[in-house]
C-alpha cells in the first residue's frame, strides 16, 4: 500500500486510538474522505469531544478498547500521546497493520506548503513566531501539538500554507512525510521513557524529519548544537542545509554579528537588528534565526520580519513577564520543564534573582546550571513533593534556600525575599504532575497568586 497520495490510501476501516484533538480531527477528515472511522480512548473523552463525534455520525467508545475491533482496521492513527510499549499497539504491529500519526495522515490531503518544527525546546516558540512573520503577507495555519488540529485545519480552511509544531511522537509514526521547511531547534535528552531510556532513539526519531525530504527542500538547524552536528557527521541529507549559529560566520544560513542577525540563502542577504526583537534571552536569538530564515525563504519581505520580530508578544508560561511589583519584574517560565530551557532563562536574566524550581524530576543533572547560580540567583524556593534533590545540588551556593508545596506560598516567599530591582522566576526545571493538573495550571497559579499578592 502507498501512502504518497490522497489514492495511495485504500480506503476502508480507519480506527483512531486516543480521542483528543488529532484523534477527532483526524476522525473528521477520515470520514471526509471516505473511510468507515472508529475512534477509542482508553481514557474518558472531553464531552466537547464526543458532541462532535456524535454530531458527525461518528463511532466511538471511551475508557476502553476493543481489541476484536481494533485489530480489524486497515489503518490506525495513534495519537501522539499512546506509547509503543502499550500491551495494544504492541498486538497492532505485530498484526502488521499500518500505524500513522496525524501529521502523517493529514498531510497526504493537502498541497500546501508545510513548514515542519521540531527539537526539544523552542517549538512552541519557533513555530508561532514562524506563524506570526508569515501570516503578514501569506495564507497561513498554525497546527500540530499546538491549537487546533491539523487534520480538521486541512477539512475546514485548507491554507496555502501550514506550520507545524512537531513532537517526536508524532515523528514515530510518518512514513511519507515531507515538509517543504524543516526546522531542528536543538536536541537535549527529553522523554527517554519513551525511547527505551536511548537517547540515540530519540535522536533519531527527532531527524526523521529530514528523512523524505529531497533536493527541493530547506533544512534549518542549530548549527551550535553538538548533538546535531555529530549525527550530520555520519549521517547525509537530501534537503539544502540552512544553519543558523550564535557562535560561527555562515555563508550560507543565518549568524549573529554583535547585534545583527544576517541572513544569506543563495546569495541574497538580509539583515535584522537584534535589538528591537521582543523576545529575551539567546535561545530566543536563535528561535528569531530560525523563523526569519523561514520567512526569508518565503519571500516575506525584510521590513515585514523585522516589524514582526518587534511586535511579536510571545507566548504564554515561556518567559513570561507577568507584573511588576515594588520595582520586582515576576517571570513566569513554567513550561521550562527541562534543565536546558531553566539554563536559557537563568541565562537571560540580568537582575539578582529569586528562582521558584522543582517539580518531578526527569533524572535531572543540574551542574550546567551552577554558573548562574552562583553569578544570578539570590535565593531558591524549592516548590515540589520532593526537593531533597534540590537541596542537595543547591543547598551550598545560596544563603537561602526555602522549601513549599503550594505556588501561593511560594510566590509569597519569594516576595519577602525579592528587594526592589531583582527578579522572581518560576522556571521549573522539572515536570509538573506533583502538584499540578499540567505546566499551564502552573503557570496560572504562578500569575494568579502574583496578582493577589
Ligand atoms: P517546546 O514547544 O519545544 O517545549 P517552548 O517554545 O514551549 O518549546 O519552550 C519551552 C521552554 O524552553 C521555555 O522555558 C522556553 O523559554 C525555553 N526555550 C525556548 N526556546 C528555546 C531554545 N531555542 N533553546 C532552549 N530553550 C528554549
Amino acid at each position: 500500500m502507498s501512502f504518497s497520495s490522497e489514492e495511495g490510501f485504500k480506503k476502508g476501516f480507519l480506527v483512531i486510538l486516543g480521542g483528543g484533538e488529532s484523534g477527532v480531527g483526524t476522525a473528521l477528515l477520515g470520514k471526509a474522505k471516505g473511510y468507515n472511522v472508529f475512534v477509542s480512548d482508553k481514557g474518558k473523552i472531553k464531552n466537547k469531544y464526543k458532541d462532535v463525534l456524535l454530531n458527525n455520525k461518528i463511532e466511538f467508545e471511551d475508557e476502553q478498547h476493543t481489541e476484536s475491533k481494533i485489530l480489524n482496521a486497515d489503518l490506525i492513527m495513534k495519537s501522539p500521546g499512546i506509547p509503543d510499549k502499550v500491551a495494544l499497539v504492541k498486538q497492532i504491529r505485530e498484526a502488521g497493520i499500518k500505524v500513522v500519526s496525524e501529521i502523517e495522515f493529514a498531510s497526504n490531503y493537502t498541497d500546501a506548503t508545510l513548514v515542519g518544527i521540531t527539537g526539544s525546546n523552542g517549538k512552541t516558540t519557533t513555530a508561532t513566531l514562524t506563524h506570526h512573520l508569515l501570516r503578514q503577507e501569506l495564507d497561513v495555519g498554525l497546527a500540530g501539538n499546538i491549537g487546533d488540529s491539523f487534520a480538521k485545519q486541512i477539512l475546514e480552511k485548507n491554507y496555502d500554507n501550514y506550520v507545524l509544531e512537531i513532537s517526536s511522537f508524532q515523528l514515530d509514526d510518518i512514513h511519507s512525510f515531507r515538509p517543504k521547511i524543516a526546522i531542528l531547534t536543538n536536541i537535549t535528552p527529553d522523554h527517554l521513557d519513551r525511547y527505551d531510556y536511548k537517547f540515540e532513539n530519540y535522536i533519531a526519531s527527532k531527524f526523521r524529519i529530514v528523512e523524505n525530504q529531497t533536493a527541493d527542500d530547506y533544512f534549518i538547524y542549530d548549527a551550535d548544537d553538538e548533538v546535531i552536528l555529530e549525527w550530520l557527521k555520519t549521517n547525509s541529507i537530501q534537503a539544502k542545509a540552512l544553519p543558523f549559529s550564535l557562535t560561527k560566520v555562515l555563508e550560507e544560513g543565518a549568524y549573529l554579528d554583535t547585534n545583527k542577525i544576517i541572513i544569506t540563502i543563495d546569495n541574497n542577504q538580509i539583515i535584522m537588528p537584534t535589538d528591537n526583537i521582543s523576545l529575551e534571552g539567546k535561545h530566543n536569538i536563535k528561535n528569531a534565526m530560525a523563523a526569519s530564515t523561514v520567512a526569508h525563504l518565503l519571500k516575506i519581505r525584510k521590513q515585514t520580519i523585522r516589524e514582526s520580530l518587534e511586535n511579536f508578544q510571545g507566548v504564554e508560561h515561556r518567559l513570561e513577564h507577568v507584573l511588576k511589583i515594588n520595582k520586582v519584574q515576576y517571570i513566569n517560565d513554567s513550561k521550562a520543564t527541562n534543565v536546558n530551557a531553566t539554563y536559557f532563562a537563568l541565562e537571560s536574566m540580568d537582575a539578582p534573582t529569586v528562582w521558584i524550581v522543582g517539580g518531578v524530576d526527569k533524572g535531572n543533572n543540574y551542574k550546567e546550571l551552577y554558573p548562574f547560580i552562583n553569578e544570578k540567583v539570590k535565593a531558591i524556593i524549592c516548590l515540589g513533593t520532593a526537593n531533597e534533590k534540590l537541596v542537595e545540588a543547591f543547598g551550598n551556593m545560596v544563603d537561602v534556600i526555602v522549601e513549599t508545596q503550594q505556588m501561593n506560598e511560594a510566590v509569597k516567599m519569594a516576595y519577602k525575599l525579592a528587594e526592589a530591582g531583582d527578579s522572581v522566576l518560576l522556571s521549573p526545571a522539572c515536570a509538573s504532575f506533583d502538584l499540578f493538573e499540567n505546566y499551564e495550571d502552573r503557570g496560572r497559579q504562578f500569575k494568579n497568586a502574583v496578582r493577589n499578592l
